[in-house]
C-alpha cells in the first residue's frame, strides 16, 4: 500500500495512494475518462491515447491508464486540449477503418469505438482509406469471426489470449501502416494452438474479432441479458444468456461472475446450440417392447415417449432385476459434473446402499 497523497482532478481534492495510475484514482471516484486499449482485467499498455489527460506542469498529455499519480498532482480530464486530442485519435483510427464504421453492425451494436466516436461526433473523415484491406471473415476457426478492416491494433486480444487464457495465439506483425495482429507467425487460429474460448473476441472492443454464432443475429438493444450458471461442469462459471423472443441467441461475459470474471470456456461461450435444437430430448424415451412387457426384438424397437414416472419405474425395475439376478457389482453408476453436490451425494448413496456396489464415478474427468 503507498503512502496517502492528495491529487486534484478537474477542481475536486480527492485522496489516492502513492503509485495508482490516475485511471483507477479517477474511476474509484466516480470521474469517467474514456478507454480503448484499456481493460480492467489486463495489463495496461497506454497505446491507444483515448484516455489522455492534462497534467498540470507536464508538456505533454499523459495516458491515464499507466501515468502515476503524484501528491499535488492537478489533471483535468475534459479539458478544450483534451477532448481535441481524443477526437483526433478517434479520427485516426476511423481514417484506417471501413467506411460503415457509424452503422456498423458486426459487434451487435456494443462497440466501444462507435460508442465514443457518437459521443466526440467524430465520422470517418473523407481522406481515409478506402475499401476494404484485408478479408472479410478471415480464418476458419468455427467460433471467432475475424475482421480486421475492423481492427484499432489496441492489443486487447493479444493480452486476453496470453494473460487470461495463456494460449498466446495472437502477435502483433508489421510496422507502421502496414502493422497488424496476426495469428502464430501468420498462420490461421486453430494452427496457433487456439482453443476456441472466445476470450479474445469478447475482450475485442470492436468487431474485429467476434462471435460468429451470433453474427447479425440481434443487436444489443434487442436481448433480455439473463445471468445464469454454466452446468458444463462444478466450476460454476457464470454468464450472461443473450434471449431474444424467447430463444438464446448468444451467451456473453459478465464481468462481474464472482468465479470466472469475463472467462468461460468453448463449451460454456458456444455449447448454447443444443438449447432450441429439434432433437433435443425434452421428454422421457423408451423402447416399446419395455413399455409391453414383450420380448426384446432384434432391433430392439422404436422409441416412444412416456412421462417420468413410467421410464423411472421401468429403470427401477431392471435395476433390481440385474442386481438380484447377477449381483450388486453387475452395476455401474456413473455421475455427472453437472448435478449438484445434493445429487452426486444422493447417487453416492444410491450405489453403495441401495445397489450395494462400490461401482460409482462421474464424468468430470471428460
Ligand atoms: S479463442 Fe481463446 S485461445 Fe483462441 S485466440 Fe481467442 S483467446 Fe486465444
Ligand atoms: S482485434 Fe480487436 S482486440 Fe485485437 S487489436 Fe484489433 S481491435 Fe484490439
Amino acid at each position: 500500500m503507498g503512502k496517502q497523497i492528495t491529487i486534484t482532478v478537474d477542481g475536486k481534492q480527492i485522496a489516492a495512494q502513492d503509485g495508482q495510475t490516475i485511471l483507477s484514482v479517477a474511476q474509484s471516484a466516480g470521474v469517467r475518462i474514456p478507454t480503448l486499449c484499456y481493460h480492467r482485467d489486463l495489463t495496461p499498455t497506454g497505446n491507444c491515447r483515448i484516455c489522455v489527460v492534462e497534467v498540470e506542469k507536464q508538456r505533454f498529455l499523459q495516458a491515464a491508464c499507466v501515468f502515476p499519480v503524484a501528491d499535488g498532482m492537478v489533471i483535468h480530464t475534459a479539458s478544450e486540449r483534451v477532448r481535441k486530442s481524443r477526437g483526433r485519435t478517434l479520427e485516426l483510427m476511423l481514417a484506417n477503418h471501413p467506411q460503415d464504421c457509424l452503422v456498423c453492425d458486426a459487434s451487435s451494436g456494443s462497440c466501444e469505438l462507435q460508442d465514443l466516436a457518437y459521443e466526440y461526433q467524430v465520422t470517418v473523415p473523407e481522406w481515409g482509406s478506402k475499401g476494404k484491406r484485408y478479408i472479410v471473415d478471415s480464418d476458419p476457426n468455427p467460433f471467432v469471426r475475424v475482421d480486421f478492416n475492423k481492427c484499432i491494433l489496441c492489443r486487447r486480444c493479444v493480452l486476453a489470449c496470453a494473460e487470461i487464457q495463456g494460449r498466446h495465439v495472437w502477435n502483433v506483425a508489421y510496422r507502421g501502416f502496414d502493422e497488424k495482429i496476426v495469428a502464430g507467425p501468420g498462420v490461421t487460429m486453430l494452427e496457433a494452438r487456439c482453443e476456441s474460448c472466445g476470450q479474445c473476441a469478447a475482450y475485442c472492443p470492436t468487431g474485429a474479432l467476434s462471435d460468429s454464432m451470433s453474427h447479425a443475429v440481434a443487436r444489443a438493444h434487442q436481448v433480455k441479458k439473463v445471468m445464469t450458471t454454466c452446468t458444463y461442469c462444478g466450476v460454476g462459471c457464470q454468464y450472461d444468456l443473450n434471449v431474444k423472443d424467447g430463444r438464446v441467441v448468444q451467451v456473453t461475459s459478465n464481468p462481474d461472475a464472482p468465479v470466472n470474471g469475463m472467462a468461460l470456456c468453448v463449451k460454456g461461450r458456444y455449447g448454447y446450440d443444443f438449447i432450441h435444437h429439434p432433437d433435443r430430448l425434452t421428454q422421457p424415451k423408451v423402447r416399446r417392447y419395455l413399455l409391453e412387457g414383450s420380448a426384446r426384438p432384434r432391433d430392439r424397437g422404436e422409441w416412444v415417449d412416456v412421462d417420468w414416472d413410467t421410464a423411472l419405474n421401468i429403470a427401477a425395475a431392471k435395476l433390481r432385476s440385474a442386481r438380484d439376478t447377477y449381483g450388486p457389482d453387475s452395476v455401474g453408476v456413473l455421475t455427472s459434473a453437472k448435478c449438484l453436490n445434493e445429487e452426486n451425494y444422493l447417487m453416492n448413496k444410491f450405489s453403495r446402499q441401495v445397489i450395494g456396489t462400490n461401482n460409482i464415478d462421474h464424468c468430470a474427468r471428460l
